[in-house]
C-alpha cells in the first residue's frame, strides 16, 4: 500500500520521471531513488509526504510505538526527526 502510494507520489527532481528504482538509504537513512531515466540518485523530500502517510505514523505515534520502530514500519519513507516533529505536535 505504502510502496504504491510512494512510487504515485515521487518523481525524480531532474527529469520528473516517475521511473524509479529503489537504491538503498543514505547515512541518515533516509530511502534514496535512482531514476532509470536520466540515472539521478535523489532522496525524497518530506514535502512529498502524502495525507496517507501521516495517518499511518500518528495512529502509530498514538499507539505508543516507539519512534525507531515506526522509521523501520514506514519503510525509510518518513525520516527519524519528521516522526520526532509529528510525535511532538500530538503530544504536544
Ligand atoms: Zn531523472
Amino acid at each position: 500500500m505504502i510502496d504504491r502510494n510512494e512510487k504515485k507520489t515521487t518523481a525524480c527532481p531532474r527529469c520528473g520521471s516517475q521511473e524509479l528504482w529503489r537504491h538503498g538509504k543514505n547515512g541518515a537513512g533516509n530511502r534514496q531513488w535512482l531514476c532509470r531515466t536520466c540515472g539521478r540518485v535523489f532522496v525524497l523530500k518530506p514535502f512529498g509526504i502524502t495525507d496517507e502517510v501521516k495517518t499511518i505514523t500518528d495512529r502509530l505515534i498514538g499507539e505508543g510505538i516507539p519512534v525507531p520502530v515506526i522509521t523501520r514500519v514506514m519503510g525509510g519513507y518518513v525520516s527519524r526527526r519528521w516522526i520526532y516533529n509529528r510525535k511532538r505536535l500530538i503530544n504536544g
